[in-house]
Parts: C-alpha cells; sequence; structure tokens
C-alpha cells in the first residue's frame, strides 16, 4: 500500500527511550532514522580528542569553528545487523560516542550556536525527502518546525536512570545509580535551559510519558494517532 511520507518528529529528555522508539518506528514504516543525539555525541568526542573542551567544559569555541567544516560525519547502515551507525571521518564511532565521559560533556557542546548550525545542515538534508523519524531535543521546535508529527517524551528521572544503567551495565561498565542519575539531571537541566534551542514541548507536540509503558504499548498509542491522523498502518 503506498502511504503519505511523512516526518516524525520525537523530542524529549535523556534516556526516555527515544532512540529505541524512533528506530522501530521507522523500520517498521520503512523510513530513515535520525539518531540527532549521536551527532552531538560524535562532535563532543572529538572536540575532547583534539582539546576543544577540557576537563573544566571550557569550549574552545574558535578550535571547534575551524575543524567542523573539515570533518564528515554521517549515519551508515552496518549490513551485519542492519542497524545504522554514526562515522566520523571516515571511522565508525557508535560504541566511542556512547560512554559516560561523552555523556558528561555533550550538553557543553550542544548549546554551541556553531555546533547546532553544522548538525541542523545535516539534519535538513537527510529530511527533505520527509519519510524520516527524527529523535532529539529541538526536531519540532527548530529543525523541523513543519514535522507532520510530533511527540515530546517523558519519564520520570528515577525510570530513566534505571534504564539508562541497565544499557551501560550491558555495555560492561561499573557505573552507580546515583551517577548515572546526576548525569541524567544535569543534562536536563542544561538542555532545558540553554539560550539556542532549548528543549521545549512544542505547542503541537503529542506528550508521550512512558514511565510505566513497555514498547508495545507505545505502538498501541502510536498507531492509533498515525491511522486517525494520517491514516498510515504501522
Ligand atoms: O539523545 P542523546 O541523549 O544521545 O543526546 C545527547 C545530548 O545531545 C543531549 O543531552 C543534548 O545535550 C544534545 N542534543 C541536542 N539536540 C538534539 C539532540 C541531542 O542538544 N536534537
Amino acid at each position: 500500500m503506498n502511504q503519505k511520507r511523512i516526518i516524525i518528529a520525537i523530542d524529549g529528555f535523556s534516556s526516555t527511550g527515544k532512540s529505541s522508539f524512533a528506530k522501530e518506528i521507522a523500520k517498521r514504516l520503512g523510513y530513515i532514522y535520525a539518531d540527532t543525539g549521536a551527532l552531538y555525541r560524535a562532535i563532543t568526542y572529538l572536540a575532547y580528542n583534539t582539546g576543544f573542551i577540557n576537563r573544566r567544559n571550557t569550549v574552545d569555541v574558535e578550535g571547534l569553528a575551524r575543524l567542523l567544516p573539515k570533518i564528515t560525519l554521517e549515519f551508515k547502515r552496518n549490513p551485519s545487523n542492519g542497524l545504522s551507525e554514526t562515522w566520523l571521518n571516515g571511522v565508525p564511532v557508535e560504541k566511542q560516542i556512547r560512554t559516560m565521559e561523552v555523556s558528561n560533556k555533550v550538553s557543553h557542546i550542544a548549546k554551541q550556536p556553531l555546533v547546532r548550525n553544522f548538525v541542523d545542515d545535516i539534519l535538513h538534508g537527510m529530511g527533505a525527502q520527509r519519510g524520516i523519524v527524527m529523535d532529539g531535543r529541538d526536531i519540532g521546535t527548530v529543525v523541523f518546525p513543519d514535522a507532520e508529527l510530533k511527540i515530546f517524551m517523558t519519564a520520570s528521572p528515577q525510570v530513566r536512570a534505571e534504564r539508562r544503567l541497565l544499557e551501560l551495565r550491558q555495555s560492561g561498565s561499573k557505573e552507580s545509580f546515583d551517577s548515572v542519575l546526576k548525569n541524567i539531571m544535569e543534562r536536563d537541566y542544561i538542555d532545558t535551559h540553554r539560550e539556542v534551542a532549548p528543549l521545549v514541548q512544542a505547542p503541537d507536540a503529542v506528550v508521550l510519558d512512558n514511565s510505566n509503558m513497555t514498547i508495545s504499548d507505545q505502538f498501541v498509542w502510536l498507531s492509533a494517532i498515525l491511522l486517525k491522523r494520517f491514516n498510515i498502518t504501522i
């Protein structure tokens, strides 16, 4: 069946399960998936390794301004598992950008206007044809204010910290619950208080609080909206 192709913008707090939800929606609809946080993470990883953000989170904005035009940042499909992965300067960095070190610095890099402009250009290119699901903080408000469907995801900080801790443990990290919760709350604060493109709910977004929902509950919720508003079946 030939269905209308739309942009689905999923914004919300850290560790609300935006990426898992967005990835699965893209898979079921045959859409592209863009993990916009991964782009900020990759730039943070690079900035840290090149000394453009220091231990005190001071950012060398001029250094970044010289560096960014020279880098390549893209998503590529890994043929062995079908998943989309982040590549920086021709090298896969998916694992390196998920560390606590990067998580602790990313919001300081993401609040820089020149970084946001750089990422927005990549995203505008990706979304030009529609048929895309993007998750982030400012997709429905700034990057694609004309997105047909905007979802704002939230869950309690404790539930989010538990989910994030589980992910970190699965990748061998020994991080404590308290440090993960602290990181989540700090990122919430910086992301909602920054001057440029802060995390806010778009007035036309639908709110999804998934504190007590499974992924299949979320799909029941979503399929009703897609059918009613766009006549799209998922
Ligand atoms: O989604 P994720 O937690 O991986 O995002 C990492 C960080 O990137 C966020 O805490 C936020 O500072 C930044 N970000 C952003 N705008 C987006 C996506 C992510 O500022 N659209």
